[in-house]
């Protein structure tokens, strides 16, 4: 059995591998956390990351996390957010902001493109030959 420390407590407990890095009773604290959190900002609508963390005692990195993860979202029109990893505009919720989110589903898109585009080249071989060309279809 692997057992660890806490990385929030410091306790022993048993650690299941690829598990969370803290043990049971401060997972739990978190995930009440998180629900007041969620909670707040929902009574609280624009209100800031900052202001979330302060009222809430929670760490900013953790409430961003959680922004990252997507269980938390922001309010539109809020204050603060969290960063686009990308651009570093502020987002509400995931990872990048829309622009970003929509080059990212370009450069995925051209990368397909490109690799479709071997096929019409292949095909230009057999152009000299229309039996060939005819057997290939
Ligand atoms: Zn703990
Ligand atoms: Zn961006």
């Amino acid at each position: 059995m692997d057992v660890r420390n806490c990385r929030e407590c410091g306790r022993l407990f048993n650690y299941t591998s690829g598990g969370s890095p803290i043990c049971p009773a401060c997972a739990k604290k978190l995930e009440e956390k998180f629900a007041v959190v969620k909670q707040y900002i929902y009574d609280h609508p624009g209100v800031g990351i900052q202001e979330v963390s302060e009222e809430n005692d929670v760490s900013i990195n953790m409430i961003k996390k959680w922004v990252r993860e997507e269980r938390l979202t922001f309010a539109e029109g809020s204050a603060v957010g969290i960063e686009c990893e990308c651009c570093g505009k502020t987002i509400l919720s995931g990872r990048y902001c829309e622009e970003c989110k929509k080059k990212v589903a370009n450069q995925l898109g051209s990368a397909y493109g490109s690799a479709t585009h071997a096929a019409p080249a292949q095909k230009k071989k057999t152009d000299g030959n229309p039996k060939m060309r005819f057997l290939n279809n």
